[in-house]
């Protein structure tokens, strides 16, 4: 982890970076002067790794796909974090974060969510801790989302509709800014993806990283080697990615494949393509890809995933495409959701609207039999199983 590494001032090259407002400048400078510390003390990689195993259920399977390896002609394995508690892959991040809250002596927890998702793990490891926990949400995912919110609720979460802009997560992450202002001293703000002011991208990163790292044993055990030819993994802000990345980004032997939301098609103007159509700009502390207008306006991401549909995306991942290193692929909502079905049909696994953009790489890229590929599967299908039920009715 160097040439790819973050450097002491937050960028990867020209991206990311921490640009807050003043009141909240000694709290960053806080969490950055802690985080590794922290991370990095055995106590809290023992307490960490422990609820991974016992509460997350941890390490999630690398599964070798038969029918799918088949059809690609390629061996196919999936990681497995729709298995995880709550679904995908953001209680790593969760649990990681609201432990290092605790030993900050933080005691109120505030949140975003769009899909749901992020504050469904939120609500859960804050009910685990008994600690105050707030979740900013959009009023239009509130209504999309509507049993997320209940979860939340039961869970103990105090859910904040948002009602600016078109009250969709880039909204709810903006009051959770300006909540964290008000309350800057006894507040921990737990983002949910490889975004917002450095340090979040990198601590994120780091605690998603378990991903690659129980990936690279398991391969180790499975095909004697510990690095495969590819790994591939879809980029909402980016974080399953990352994890999934982390451990390999210095065999450079190993492929990267992003897959990004294409909504209706590259070219339709609806769309959450960030890294092929964003340009630089500054979105939630971060300089990183954003999509805009012409004068710089935030143009509404679309896609059928409301888990990619963030008009940034991480700074790393925008530097490791800038770099070369990552491939980045965009498959659009038909394809994603011919691919969902297909994983359904041939492996019994009904995945999560997001991950199934990850499967959508395979029908694009040419595969040797003896490669070995590995997907992350970010979560579980069943909060789109509304979705998926009326795309089968309109069969
Ligand atoms: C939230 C989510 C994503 C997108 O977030 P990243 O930070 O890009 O990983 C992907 N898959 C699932 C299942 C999610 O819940």
């Amino acid at each position: 982890m160097k040439k790819f590494n973050v450097d002491s001032n937050g960028f990867y090259g020209e991206f990311g970076g921490a640009y807050i407002p003043e009141i909240l400048y000694d709290n960053v400078e806080k969490l950055k002067d802690a985080y590794l510390k922290i991370l990095d003390d055995p106590a809290f990689q023992k307490e960490y790794h422990d609820l991974l195993r016992d509460y997350v259920g941890r390490p999630s399977p690398l599964y070798l796909t038969r029918r799918l390896s088949e059809k690609y002609g390629c061996k196919i394995y999936l990681k497995r974090e729709d298995l995880n508690h709550t679904g995908a892959h953001k209680i790593n991040n969760t649990i990681g974060q609201i432990l290092l809250a605790r030993r900050m002596g933080k005691t109120r927890i505030i949140a975003e969510t769009g899909a749901g998702q992020h504050g469904v793990a939120t609500a859960t490891v804050c009910a685990l801790m008994d600690m105050e926990c707030i979740v900013y949400m959009g009023e239009t995912d509130i209504k999309r989302q509507h049993l997320n919110v209940q979860k939340m609720e039961m869970l103990g979460a105090k859910v904040v509709p948002v009602t600016s802009g078109n009250m969709t997560l880039k909204d709810a992450t903006n009051e959770a800014i300006r909540d964290w202002c008000c309350n800057p001293s006894d507040t921990y703000y737990i983002i949910g993806s490889v975004v917002g002011p450095h340090p979040y991208p990198d601590m994120v990163a780091r605690l998603q990283a378990v991903i690659s790292e129980e990936t690279r044993k398991q391969l180790k055990e499975k095909e004697g080697r510990e690095t495969p030819d590819y790994v591939i993994a879809c980029v909402g802000g980016g974080s399953n990615a990352a994890g999934m990345t982390y451990h390999f980004l210095d065999d450079e032997d190993v492929k990267i494949v992003l897959a990004e939301a294409a909504g209706k098609g590259i070219d339709s103007g609806e769309s959450a393509a960030t890294i092929q159509l964003g340009r630089l700009g500054i979105i939630h502390g971060s300089k990183t890809l954003i999509m805009q207008t012409e004068d710089g306006q935030i143009e509404e991401p679309y896609s059928i995933s409301a888990g990619l549909d963030y008009p940034g995306i991480g700074p790393i991942h925008a530097y490791l495409v800038k770099t070369g290193r990552s491939e980045v692929l965009s498959v659009t909502d038909d394809e994603a959701i011919k691919s969902a079905f297909e994983l359904t049909k041939l492996e019994g696994i009904i995945p999560a609207i997001e991950s199934a953009h990850a499967l959508g790489v395979l029908d694009k890229k040419k595969f040797n039999p003896e490669d070995v590929v590995v997907i992350c599967l970010s979560g579980r299908g069943d909060k789109d199983m509304e979705t998926y039920i009326d795309i089968r009715k309109s069969l």
